[in-house]
């Protein structure tokens, strides 16, 4: 018999991370995927693609094919969104779902253990539907074999039993739409990629969107803000919707107890420096990792694994939520030997960069 598990389709996913259990008031403000914090970012969400602020050229392409398919009366082609976490991929493929006017069905990699387990999500699917697959870099690659014909053919070819008498069955699916979510578009196999028929990265929203954002969730919160207020949250957000959303929440209490209930640029300002996230929005464990780098490995090159053994941080944490951005902010570079400190990371420790021949101010060999 097809072991045919349904509660992993609706089921929350299994916390990976660290920072996916850490409280949005905690001082870091990672974006926070637990159920909780999940919950309270419900009402945020953007309920039409009119009011989902920024990565323009991704809308248009979304918006294209759906128009596309609606003409045709025909299924979406599969979609693989890839980026940071926080960035709007989940909440992208709601807005597909609803632009097409079908379900969206909700999992992730490493809920989908076995070929029952997908079986059951697949044969659960109505035509049309969009199954939604979070973090689909880690589906096993046995599974990944099973999803191949899914996605193709609409087919499932699934052995029953095992032994002598093991079989194969084949089940005919729905067509269906598979909307693939990673934050490591590296690690996805050629051939799952290729099954995609659009692949679109999301990059890091700029300060000017970050406040539209921030303009539009204050409105939905009931909570006066100024644009400079807006702004000043923007700049500390990491150029991802979801930390502003919840650097929003903490400056609105701020504001709420310590300030006039507005949101201006002295509230936000002194708010944020409560929680110790700088200017630029680095936090403490981002200061954490420059600090190992420059001090302990002498700005490197030195592996991820080192660094965050050095730090206490998951190495995958490191890769996925503090590098991408430290990176694209100049302070550290990756290379095939490993992290490399840059002189913006020298300068925000308060460090003596190198000299060029490798030696440090007083001419000692680093
Ligand atoms: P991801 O799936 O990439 O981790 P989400 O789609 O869950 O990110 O987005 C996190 C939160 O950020 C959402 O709940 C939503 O409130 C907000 N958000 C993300 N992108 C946008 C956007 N472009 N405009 C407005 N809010 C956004």
């Amino acid at each position: 018999m097809v072991e045919v598990k349904k509660s992993a389709l609706f089921t929350l996913p299994r916390m990976r991370f660290d920072y996916r259990e850490r409280v949005v008031m905690s001082a870091n403000f990672f974006p926070p995927t637990d159920p909780v914090s999940a919950l309270m970012d419900v009402s945020l969400r953007p309920p039409a693609f009119s009011e989902f602020v920024g990565q323009e050229k991704v809308k248009e392409r979304l918006l294209l094919m759906l128009e596309a398919a609606r003409q045709r009366k025909d299924v979406l082609a599969h979609v693989l969104l890839s980026g940071p976490p926080g960035l709007g991929k989940t909440t992208l493929a709601n807005l597909i779902a609803q632009a097409a006017g079908t379900q969206l069905h909700t999992t992730s990699g490493p809920q989908i253990e076995k070929a029952g387990d997908l079986a059951g999500i697949l044969t659960n699917i109505q035509k049309g539907d969009i199954l939604f697959i979070d973090e689909i870099h880690r589906l096993h690659p046995a599974i990944e074999e099973y999803l191949y014909p899914a996605m193709e053919d609409y087919r499932l070819d699934i052995i029953i039993d095992s032994g002598p008498s093991a079989r194969s069955i084949q089940i005919n699916l729905p067509r269906f739409t598979l909307v693939g979510a990673t934050t490591r578009s590296g690690m996805l196999t050629a051939p799952l990629r290729s099954r995609f028929g659009l692949a679109n990265r999301l990059d890091y929203y700029t300060r000017e969107e970050l406040a539209q954002i921030i303009e539009r969730s204050a409105g939905l919160l009931d909570v006066p803000i100024e644009h400079s207020g807006a702004l000043e949250i923007a700049a500390r957000s990491r150029g991802t919707p979801r930390v502003a959303n919840a650097l929003l929440r903490w400056v609105r209490d701020y504001a709420q107890v310590r300030g006039s209930g507005t949101i201006d640029g002295p509230a936000a300002d002194q708010a944020l420096a409560m929680i110790e996230i700088d200017a630029q929005g680095l936090d403490e464990m981002d200061i954490r990792l420059l600090e190992v780098l420059i001090y302990k490995f002498h700005g490197g090159p030195v592996g991820l694994n080192s660094i965050a053994v050095a730090v206490g941080e998951d190495a995958a944490t490191i890769e996925e939520v503090h590098e991408p951005y430290l990176i694209m902010q100049g302070f550290l570079m990756r290379s095939p030997r490993g992290r490399i400190a840059l002189p913006l990371a020298y300068e925000k420790i308060g460090a003596t960069p190198p000299l060029p021949d490798g030696k440090d101010i007083q001419g000692r060999l680093l």
